[in-house]
């Protein structure tokens, strides 16, 4: 699968073949402007989508940046039945001077590639991820929001649309991108969050989907996500499903723990884990400082411990669409801890200042990660 995917031509969709369809009724700039003054988290969209078709023996083909339209499926696409998906997510942001930038393209690109190697399904050159990408932001620049602190957030995405009921890799896919005009993630006024122990759950086993980004992780996390909520916590965070004891990641942000001696420690990438842009950014600016990193297990009890001790004086959660977020309370059925003063400690918020100031384009970039679209 994976051999047959990346020895397609690609000329049938090389960056240059974009098609731009512009839409003939975009939405008026008295709607669009109200929407972007307060456009919360993934309910606005934007007047346009890229779209990139793949038909195996063909390969990629037919890529353009038409208007943000329902799909039409057979019932029997593939993916609405073995869930033959994955996606990405990450932002554009506004600089000062009116740029358009984004964050580490790249690594999203090589991620969904990953991601596709996992769910058997083409992979997608990473120049076409990235260009389809740029080409769409371009065309719908005038949606970037004006709330403060505020993002494009992009989500490309990729599934089985043949229509074929067999169990086996389909031979058709579809590879979309919409955008999404976005304020904060986390409703505001809440500056650190509490999360629930999942006692039931786990989100990932060993040889399973876990470092894959694909729908149906996040299908088998609203139930525990619901129950965290129950019990008046924000987000859930799963332990490891062979002993139940190591901490693995939130349903969608990947976590780190803050010591009194001024180190860090994150749980390894042991295949059970997504391998988060926001992490792996955060470990390079951290060691880029001079502080310790350790990508080592972390186990509940050393947590609950920790915590109570002193020992720990921070933990956060990150993630492209929170960035950085802290952690003030951990609950679970053998009662909850508090971490810190409970509220946002100092190392997190400068690592979290350093990222967002990269991000934003307000400090320099040493490692190149700033790609600007114009
Ligand atoms: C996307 C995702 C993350 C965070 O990855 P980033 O690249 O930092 O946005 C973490 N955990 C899960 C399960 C995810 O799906």
């Amino acid at each position: 699968m994976t051999d047959r995917a990346s020895t397609q031509t690609m000329h049938a969709a090389s960056p240059a073949s974009f098609a731009i369809h512009r839409r003939a009724d975009p939405m008026a700039v008295a709607d669009r402007s109200k929407l972007l003054a307060d456009p919360g988290f993934g309910r606005v969209f934007t007047d346009h989508m890229a779209m990139i078709r793949y038909t195996e023996g063909k390969g990629w083909h037919s890529a353009e940046i038409t208007a943000r339209k329902p799909l039409m499926l057979d019932p029997a696409a593939a993916v609405l039945h073995y869930a033959q998906e994955i996606f990405e997510g990450l932002k554009a942001y506004r600089l000062e001077d009116g740029r358009m930038v984004m964050f580490r393209p790249g690594a999203n690109a090589r991620r969904f590639q990953q991601s596709a190697r996992r769910l058997a399904m083409p992979e997608l050159p990473v120049e076409l991820f990235t260009r389809s990408i740029h080409e769409l932001v371009d065309v719908d620049r005038a949606w970037f929001p004006s709330v403060e602190g505020g993002s494009l957030y992009i989500r490309p995405f990729m599934f089985a649309s043949e229509a074929f009921l067999g169990v086996r890799p389909a031979t058709e896919y579809l590879y979309l991108v919409i955008l999404s005009p976005v304020g904060g993630y986390f409703k505001a006024g809440s500056p650190a969050v509490s999360i629930w122990v999942s006692q039931d759950y786990t989100r990932a086993s060993p040889g399973g989907t876990g470092a894959a980004k694909c729908g149906g992780n996040y299908a088998s996390s609203l139930v525990p996500i619901a129950e965290a909520t129950k019990h008046g916590c924000d987000q859930v965070v799963f332990l490891d499903a062979a002993e139940h004891k190591w901490l693995e990641e939130l349903g969608g942000m990947n976590v780190f723990l803050v010591f009194n001696d001024g180190t860090l420690q994150t749980p390894p990438l042991t295949g059970t884990i997504l391998p988060g842009i926001t992490r792996e950014s955060i470990m390079t600016l951290a060691r880029a400082e001079g502080l310790t990193v350790r990508e080592q297990p972390y186990s509940l009890d050393q947590w609950r411990a920790d915590a109570e001790s002193g020992r720990l004086t921070e933990a956060f959660a990150c993630g492209t669409a929170a960035v950085v977020t802290p952690i003030g309370r951990v609950a679970s059925p053998q009662g909850e801890f508090k971490i810190g003063a409970g509220g946002p400690g100092q190392i997190t918020s400068s690592l979290k200042q350093k990222l967002v100031d990269i991000q934003r384009g307000k400090a320099l970039d040493p490692h190149g990660w700033v790609y600007t679209i114009d």
